[in-house]
């Protein structure tokens, strides 16, 4: 579609100044650099400009206008992301918006257990913010010191306590959307129950920016949990992580809030590169799960709850040991083993990540058979396996070989990817499970997608934005 006005850039930036205000627009190369580069550093896109609205109405002028100069538009938040969706092109013509100064609370409701929030709301400011209520808001990431609900929602954030909460499209009740033509949708709904036809919101929901801008939403709230134990475990397998799950589910039932599996390959990188961390047991294990349960009810209870499922695990031979954590500091110890595995893989050199699910019955078979093929093809290949096994979840790292030269390594990255998606696929699963598509899995996902699904995909981004001008060049 021809823009309707064109009077190039310039007329487009002069516009946007006056309907912003001139501190809205970033222009020069310096202040537009920390947005034009993805957190992993891997994509750098020159943008035109920096738009930096003040709120929703804001946010629809800007879009208005870019819409009218055919200009598009990178909607972005705290700029974490992993799949590089927040990145413009280098193309020069692309604006990114970001949402960061639309950071408000705009309504905490206790009694429907809702918190309105602002995009730009920095994820652990809704967190505390939920605290001050008396309410808990349970979406966490090691993210969450600088991710912002927009990009939250626009990924479907998972993260650690998805097994009793849900991932992000679960906790959200309503939402404001800018669409593509300008237009405000007010869905900020805080209802639990609303069949009404088509659920709007879930198209928005891990759409990556590419069918509207998010600009607030109603989120769930919980009571707050008031009691927790921390507890670690070896165990001689994966196959036995995946039954003992089952287990303290059935011991536990929804007070198991995160389950997390990481492998002695894991635990040695971060021994390596964090020498603070201690190793949990004298013993090295196959594999080792963190386990953490909550409960409303004051501190007492989930303790011995979490020693008498262990200690029924360890006699059935579940497990080959474990410890509960004694104080919150040594609850913090056993976490920074788990949570420092990314750190420490980036400090260690060259891997190739991937962010696959399968379904839990699968994951023992799926480890066991892409780590048999992948040694066969890249002898000396080190696998750091990692991951919410509670939700099918693992970050199924590919590490260089010690020694091997980075570049030989990186050229076979594609040979790397096919060897794990075949597998996934193989097993029901998925090739991205909590990070997005962005730019990173944009070609890989036509091969794992069907051809069906990805035609309804492209009718409901040509309906909504048949100009093409949000996020281009990302999802599809
Ligand atoms: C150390 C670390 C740990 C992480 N752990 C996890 C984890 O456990 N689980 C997990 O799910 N992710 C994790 N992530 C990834 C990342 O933090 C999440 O994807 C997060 O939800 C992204 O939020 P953001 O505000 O940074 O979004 P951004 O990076 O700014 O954007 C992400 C995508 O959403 C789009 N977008 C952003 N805001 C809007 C909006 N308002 N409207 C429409 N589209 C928008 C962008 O265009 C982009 O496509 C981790 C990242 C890091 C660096």
């Amino acid at each position: 579609m021809a823009p309707e006005s064109d009077d190039g850039p310039r007329g487009l930036l002069a516009r946007l100044k006056a309907a912003l205000g001139e501190s809205a627009l970033l222009l020069s190369e310096a202040d537009m650099a920390p947005y034009a580069m993805d957190h992993r550093r891997r994509y750098r896109g020159r943008p035109l400009a920096v738009l930096r609205p003040a709120d929703t109405a804001q946010v629809a002028a800007a879009v208005k206008l870019c819409a009218e100069a055919g200009i598009g538009i990178v909607p972005q938040s705290g700029n974490t992301g992993l799949s590089g969706g927040a990145t413009p092109d280098a193309g020069g013509s692309q604006v990114i918006l970001s949402l960061s100064r639309l950071n408000r609370i705009r309504a905490v409701d206790p009694v429907n257990n809702t918190l309105t929030a602002e995009a730009g709301c920095v994820l652990a400011a809704v967190q505390r913010a939920a605290e001050s209520a008396d309410r808990y808001f349970p979406l966490s990431l090691a993210s969450e010191g600088s991710c912002e609900i927009g990009g939250n929602l626009s990924t479907n954030a998972g993260g650690t306590a998805v097994l009793r909460y849900g991932n992000m499209r679960e906790l959200a009740l309503g939402l404001e959307v800018v669409l593509p033509s300008g237009e405000i949708w007010d869905g900020l709904r805080g209802l639990r129950k609303d069949n009404t036809g088509y659920d709007l919101k879930h198209l928005f929901i891990g759409a990556e920016g590419t069918l509207g801008i998010i600009t607030a939403a109603v989120l769930k709230l919980f009571p707050s949990p008031r009691s927790s134990a921390t507890a670690i475990a070896a165990l001689a397998s994966p196959r036995d992580a995946v039954k003992l799950l089952g287990a303290l589910q059935s011991a536990c039932g929804e007070r198991l809030t995160a389950f997390e599996l990481f492998t002695e390959a894991c635990l040695q990188l971060v021994l390596k590169h964090y020498p603070a961390c201690r190793r949990p047991f004298a013993q090295p294990a196959s594999c080792f799960v963190l386990i953490e349960l909550t409960d409303v009810q004051e501190q007492g209870t989930v303790g011995p709850l979490a020693e008498r499922a262990l200690g029924t695990a360890l006699e059935k031979g579940l497990i080959t040991d474990a410890a509960t954590a004694a104080s919150l500091a040594q609850a913090r110890e056993f976490w920074a083993l788990r949570e420092n595995i990314s750190e420490a893989q980036a400090a260690e050199g060259l891997n190739i990540k991937h962010d696959v699910a399968v379904p839990i019955s699968a994951i023992d078979d799926f480890i066991a058979t892409t780590g048999e093929e992948l040694a066969r093809a890249i002898p000396g290949v080190r696998l750091i396996v990692f991951g919410h096994l509670g939700d099918g979840n693992l970050h199924y790292n590919v590490q260089q070989p010690e020694g091997q030269d980075r570049q030989a390594f990186l050229s076979r990255e594609a040979e790397v990817n096919k060897i794990v998606y075949d597998q996934v696929a193989r097993f029901g699963g998925s090739i991205s499970a909590e990070h997005g598509l962005g730019q990173l899995k944009k070609e890989t996902i036509k091969t794992y997608k069907s051809v069906l699904e990805l035609e309804m995909m492209r009718k409901i981004k040509a309906a909504l934005d048949p100009q093409g001008i949000m996020n281009p060049g990302k999802v599809l």
